[in-house]
């Protein structure tokens, strides 16, 4: 490991923070350049993920529920369709929300919202 190259390196005479071959300038480059879908934050696992692939929550009263399509406006909060389970057992939905926030049980639920099939 080497530590990356840094922008004012004393060997960098073209001024565009690439004189040691960084990947980091490398890097910032490439994104500078182009459009890029915006990241957010997992509340669950603190994980960065594109927003389309993040289930977006809402609080609505109490209830945090699934604001992603239609996209709900007001608090908002971020999670992998996978961490709604962590999100609960780490208590980032009160965290995030706010004491007195429960998430909606159908949120992730299979099936959404259309019936509880009742098989637990
Ligand atoms: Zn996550």
């Amino acid at each position: 490991m080497f530590l990356p190259a840094h922008p004012g390196c004393p060997d960098d005479v073209k001024g565009d923070g690439a004189a040691c071959g960084s990947a980091v300038a490398r890097l910032a480059k490439r994104v500078g350049s182009r459009a890029v879908t915006p990241e957010r934050t997992c509340i669950a696992c603190r994980g960065r993920a594109p927003q389309s692939e993040l289930l977006r929550l809402v609080r609505r009263g109490d209830l945090v529920v699934d604001g992603t399509s239609p996209r709900l406006p007001g608090r908002g909060g971020y999670v992998h369709h996978g961490c709604l389970d962590l999100a609960g057992k780490r208590q980032s939905i009160r965290r995030n929300f706010g004491s007195g926030a429960v998430l909606d049980p159908s949120v992730g639920a299979p099936g959404g919202s259309s019936g509880d099939g009742g098989l637990r």
